[in-house]
């Protein structure tokens, strides 16, 4: 049987391995949307190589390039939010969210209306939305699967067993690029040096939240949102080798890890054959060949986000949205350079509390509005802070 599917996010890391699963069993599928940003030139090739209905870009002014890349292809073309907003209107069976940052939330949660199967990578949709979303999954009969590796690894070993049963869950993290830095060079690291990942071949911006653990932060609220626990519930550990994704820890004692290659094919193939297991082109491990794998608490000090994502969770309503803006603005200023790889904690930090002086963040957010105007407001609380801080050093 075909499948229809739709890829918000197609030109990017997880979108690409995405098309990848797919070309291999070409027939078992139809291609209706594939959304992309700058990457114009990749986003019409791969239109064309799959046929798709239609092909946008989320930025207006990339639009005519996008148009004269794919005329004669007989492929629609549109461009602007308004547009992805369409795209997420067309029906299909599984849609793919891998948009990056929070400009993924409207498209997935439009993309829940028609009942889908939402493979979700785009982790600020539940760290922004989590609860909304959810509730709307379910008002439309839509499933949700995660495609974060450590958040499918949690699912995966939860399959057949009840969370009733679960006592906690064990998150793994690389430690990122600069995890054997000593601390007080921390503050020297180039956006080259934090976004060179040891083990997984990622964007640049979930890169370089690996090294500064913000993307385990983000993974901590997620699990929570997701699955429905409790904060206390959830644990972060420091794994070098990437092979074991999360655990499930059990009311008898007994711990159920996912063990796997880092390599995203392996969450992205098991949410796209969902609820089959299929065969998929990634590495066999050889536990001998490995022989060790280790485990350390990870360091608060060099990784000051995880106490925030700890706040954050505590706090609930808005406080997810207000960190995850905050967060992705002070990355915008270290990849531009305005400010240091160490100073993204404090910006964020600040921010949490100026955001908490002008709104009560503990309120739940109540509607998808309310979750995008807190980012809004946020990203222009953040950006004011990182300017006065600029000026108060210069
Ligand atoms: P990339 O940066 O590689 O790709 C992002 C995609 O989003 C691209 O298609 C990009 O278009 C598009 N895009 C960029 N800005 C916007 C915008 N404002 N509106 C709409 N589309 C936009 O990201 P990744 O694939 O690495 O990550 C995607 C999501 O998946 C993130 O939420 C990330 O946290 C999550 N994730 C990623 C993992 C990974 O291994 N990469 C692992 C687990 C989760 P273009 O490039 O054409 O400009």
């Amino acid at each position: 049987m075909t499948r229809s599917v739709s890829i918000f996010g197609a030109t990017g890391s997880i979108g690409q391995n995405t098309l990848d699963l797919i070309r291999r069993n070409r027939d078992g599928y139809r291609v209706v949307a594939l959304t992309g940003g700058r990457n114009v030139d990749r986003l019409a090739a791969d239109a064309r190589e799959f046929g798709a209905e239609l092909a946008v870009t989320c930025f207006e002014a990339c639009l005519p390039a996008l148009r004269a890349a794919l005329s004669g292809s007989g492929i629609a073309v549109a461009g602007g939010a308004a547009a992805l907003m369409e795209a997420a209107d067309r029906p299909v069976d599984w849609t793919m969210s891998a948009i990056v940052g929070a400009a993924g939330l409207a498209p997935g949660f439009r993309a829940l209306r028609h009942g889908c199967t939402l493979a979700l990578a785009n982790k600020e949709s539940l760290v922004t939305a989590g609860p909304l979303l959810m509730a709307e999954a379910r008002a439309h009969g839509a499933r949700i699967l995660p495609v974060d590796s450590e958040h499918s690894a949690v699912f995966q070993a939860l399959a057949g067993e009840d969370m009733a049963a679960g006592e906690r869950i064990i998150i793994t993290a690389s430690g990122g690029a600069l995890r054997e830095w000593p601390l007080d060079r921390l503050a020297e690291a180039t956006v080259a040096e934090a976004g060179a990942h040891p083990n997984w071949e990622m964007g640049q911006r979930i890169t370089i939240d690996s090294a500064s653990m913000f993307n385990k932060a983000l993974e901590l609220i997620e699990t929570k949102e997701f699955f429905g626990v409790e904060p206390e519930q959830i644990e972060a550990v420091i794994h070098p080798q990437s092979i074991v994704h999360a655990l499930v820890g059990f009311r008898d004692g007994a711990l159920m890890a996912h063990l796997g290659a880092p390599d995203m094919r392996h969450a992205i193939g098991y949410a796209l054959h969902w609820p089959d297991r299929r065969a998929l082109p990634v590495a066999r491990i050889d536990l001998a060949r490995l022989a060790t794998l280790e485990f350390r608490a990870p360091d608060l000090a060099r990784f000051p986000a995880l106490r925030l994502a700890r706040e954050v969770m505590a706090t609930g309503g808005g406080a997810g949205a207000v960190f995850n803006a905050a967060k992705e603005v002070a990355l915008d200023q270290f990849i531009a350079g305005a400010i240091k790889f160490t100073d993204m904690s404090p910006l964020v930090e600040a921010t949490l509390d100026a955001m908490s002086r002008e709104i009560r963040l503990a309120d739940a957010m109540d509607s998808l509005e309310t979750v995008l105007e807190t980012d809004h407001l946020t990203r222009i609380r953040a950006r004011d802070l990182a300017r006065s801080r600029q000026e108060q050093t210069t």
